[in-house]
């Protein structure tokens, strides 16, 4: 099996050690234990699709980790490290993430080995298609049981292909829908999924950032103003990370590294027109008025205040942990840091913030927008009218007793009514300023006895053990 490996452990294996630590930490049976960590089921799929006259046979991977909740969720990755190893660790991740922020679904993911850049959208949509079908006929996509969204090298145009080839297979199932989230806007989607992780990303590191101590414990101070961030990965969740903390909350972003490369520019990077700079050129060799640096793994070892892996799983490891110069690791890929990397850098005093709590903002949303699938309705339809008559009506009676017009901004504010968009905001950043509340909770937050993410896991298995204690381990 081609198993990612990271160090001498598969990913799936470094996952579960670190979920170990939770484990021993609660004290919970080793039988238990056991059945927490193991993945309830696995489809491998082979199929043949004719691309440019020549039958190619691809292969991919569902896995569902746990079926505590349903339905499981999760996303689907297109790349050639795929396998079923990672497809297993990142749907062990999935049930993880889902606890730790109280959103009531089980861990799957998926993944098909393919390099998407070389094929074009045509041949992806047959690919993609084909892919569905195999699933849905073998019972590993449905709005009841198994729910995918985007992952790395897909998105909402691949969910839209899922949703339409599901719909044909199952036209009298009223909540088709609902059968894959992250979908284009027009197909159901809602607002804000497309950023959601990266801006659950930014919404962690500002709750991070409200505890004095715990910025002080990671030898820095202040807020996220002119802190500076290193970030691997342009696409999908690490740059709208990087330019949300760039653009709403003043963070320099010193180094961008990507396939090609890295740029470096210590007064900071605009991220908006590197990413146009990609968009045109396909890599960041080139761009004006930066330092290109050909080996991009080295600039993970730039000194910065905060690391943001956004690429890949496996990019911090015993090779390079002990060089690595950020204070705060913020884990915004699944996996970047190794179980054995995770040990060095933890004795050198560098705090992870760990993925299954920081780039969870994905799933809150796509569970957002699973019930507004099943609800059939937008956030905000019945009650948007209703909340602005009722503000103009506050606005009146405030000028009434006073005798003074209101201020512009104050009317603005009042007499404005919440459209889809505040609502996923609010719901998302209630989410993620919840979920750290709690795992600082379980770290005895003056002794800081756990890390976070022994914390996060501790916080997650506790609600995975009880279901299992209320329902029974033959769930
Ligand atoms: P993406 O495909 O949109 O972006 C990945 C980026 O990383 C691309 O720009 C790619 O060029 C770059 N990259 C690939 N290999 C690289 C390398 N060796 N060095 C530097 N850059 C490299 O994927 P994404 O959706 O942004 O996912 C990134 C990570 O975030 C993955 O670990 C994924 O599992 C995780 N994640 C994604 C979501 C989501 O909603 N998309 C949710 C949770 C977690």
């Amino acid at each position: 099996m081609n198993d990612v490996k990271t160090e001498g452990l598969s990913f799936r294996q470094s996952v579960n050690h670190m979920v170990d630590r939770a484990l021993t930490a609660l004290g919970i049976d080793p039988g238990l234990a056991r059945a927490i960590k193991t993945c309830n089921s696995v489809l491998q799929v082979s199929f043949p699709v004719r691309i440019r006259g020549k039958i190619e046979v691809f292969k991919g991977w569902r896995a569902v980790h746990s079926i505590h909740r349903l339905p499981a969720k999760g996303g689907i990755r297109y790349d050639l490290k795929v396998c079923q190893d990672e497809v297993e660790a990142l749907a062990s991740l999935m049930t993880y993430k889902c606890a730790i922020v109280d959103v009531p679904f089980g861990g799957s993911k998926g993944g098909l080995h393919i390099d998407p850049r070389q094929y074009d959208r045509d041949e992806l949509e047959l690919i993609t298609r084909r892919f569905a079908r195999e699933l849905a006929r073998r019972g590993f996509l449905s709005p009841a049981t198994n729910v995918p969204a985007p992952d790395l090298g897909t998105g909402q145009r691949e969910m839209a292909w899922i949703l339409d080839t599901y719909k044909t297979l199952h036209p009298e199932d009223i909540n088709y829908v609902a059968c894959v989230t992250g979908k284009p806007v027009a197909q159901g989607g809602i607002k804000g999924r497309v950023e959601a992780t990266g801006r659950g990303v930014q919404l962690g590191l500002r709750e991070f950032f409200r505890y004095p101590e715990d910025v002080k414990a990671a030898g820095l101070d202040g807020g996220l103003a002119d802190k500076r961030i290193v970030v691997q990965g342009l696409g999908n969740v690490g740059y709208h990370a990087a330019k949300f903390l760039q653009e709403e909350d003043g963070a320099r972003i010193v180094a961008i590294i990507e396939r090609d490369g890295a740029l470096v520019d210590d007064n900071g990077l605009s991220v908006e027109q590197v990413r146009q700079y990609m968009n045109e050129t396909g890599g960041l060799k080139g761009f004006p008025g930066a330092t290109f640096v050909e080996d991009g793994a080295a600039v993970l070892e730039k000194a910065c205040d905060i690391l943001l892996p956004a690429a890949l799983e496996g990019v911090i490891h015993t090779g390079n942990a002990a060089r690595i110069q950020a204070k705060v690791v913020a884990e915004a890929a699944n996996g970047p840091v190794t179980y054995e990397a995770d040990e060095i850098l933890r004795s050198r005093g560098i705090v992870i913030i760990p993925d299954a709590y920081l780039n969870a903002g994905g799933v809150v949303v796509s569970y957002f927008e699973w019930i507004r699938n099943i609800h059939h309705m937008r956030f905000g339809r019945m009650e948007r009218r209703f909340d602005e008559v009722r503000g103009q009506h506050v606005v009146s009676a405030l000028e009434m007793m006073t005798g003074e017009k209101a201020p512009d901004w104050m009317r603005g504010e009042l007499v404005r009514g919440a459209d889809e968009s505040d609502l996923v905001y609010s719901g998302l950043d209630d989410t993620m300023r919840l979920a750290l509340q709690d795992i600082r909770a379980v770290r005895g937050i003056a002794d800081g006895r756990h890390d976070y993410r022994t914390a996060a896991y501790m916080v997650a298995v506790q609600k995975i053990a009880r279901s299992y204690a209320d329902l029974g381990v033959s769930v």
